[in-house]
């Protein structure tokens, strides 16, 4: 047999199919060996995990629910939609006090940098939304294009 080289190949199940009958038309010799790739995984330290920069969650609350159905897929701009967004707020609200997101730190000192009675932020039980959660739930439920929106008044 000729001189041989070991190679190392990442192949899907196709293209190893695809080799292998290449080697059988040939009759040549096929050795190969298995890496368990998922044991040489290294866990992602966690200073490199992305933290939202508004939720403050390492996996983003608005993110995480986009494709919740309780969100539903929006509608048109329509002056019943702050209702709607109000009752959103409400499980938002519950998601990020599962999450203990209203006990990050970076959160708590957003909160006091803000101070209370913003008109442009959104408050459910003393708490103010995220901006990731505004922009989520104000793009599938927007205001009529001339209502502005008005926070914690209207929300
Ligand atoms: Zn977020």
């Amino acid at each position: 047999m000729a001189e041989c080289e070991i190679i190392t190949l990442s192949l899907t199940k196709e293209q190893k199919e695809a080799i292998e009958k290449l080697f059988e038309d040939n009759k040549w010799e096929l050795t190969y060996q298995t890496i368990e790739e998922q044991k040489n995984l290294q866990p992602v330290p966690q200073e490199r995990v992305q933290v939202c920069p508004y939720c403050f969650l390492s996996h983003c609350v608005a993110t995480t629910n986009e494709n919740s159905p309780w969100l539903g897929e929006g509608q048109t701009p329509s002056n019943y939609n702050p209702s709607v967004r109000k009752g959103l707020y409400r499980r938002f609200w519950k998601c990020i006090s599962n999450l203990g997101g209203w006990d990050v730190e970076q959160y708590l000192r957003k909160k006091e940098r803000l101070g209370e009675g913003r008109p442009n932020m959104v408050y459910h039980q003393r708490q103010v939304m995220s901006e990731c959660v505004l922009k989520l739930v104000r793009s599938r439920y927007p205001n009529p294009h001339s209502v502005p929106y008005l926070g914690h008044k209207w929300e």
